[in-house]
C-alpha cells in the first residue's frame, strides 16, 4: 500500500474526524460530515481501499472543505505573532 493508503487507514481506525468532532471507529468522518456529503460520495466511501476509497476519500475531504466543515489549509497554520 501507499503511504496516503496507510494514513486513510490509520484515519479510519481513530475516533476523530478531520473537522475535529469525533467520530465512529471505522467510518471515515463523523455523521455530521458524513451527511454533508452527496449519495454519490457517502457511497463512493464505501468502496475498498485499492478500489476508489482514496479517490473517493479525497474529493470526499474537498467537497467538505467546500462546505466550509474544515478550515482550508492556511488557516491551520498558527497566525504569526499569535
Ligand atoms: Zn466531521
Amino acid at each position: 500500500m501507499t503511504e496516503k493508503e496507510w494514513a486513510a487507514v490509520r484515519e479510519l481506525s481513530g475516533d476523530r474526524c478531520c473537522c475535529g468532532r469525533k467520530k465512529a471507529k471505522d467510518q471515515t468522518f463523523c455523521r455530521g460530515c458524513y451527511f454533508t456529503l452527496s449519495a454519490e460520495l457517502q457511497r463512493a466511501l464505501y468502496r475498498r481501499i485499492g478500489h476508489g476509497y482514496i479517490e473517493a476519500y479525497d474529493a470526499s475531504k474537498a467537497a467538505l472543505r467546500e462546505a466550509g466543515r474544515l478550515a482550508p489549509i492556511a488557516e491551520q497554520m498558527p497566525l504569526e505573532g499569535s
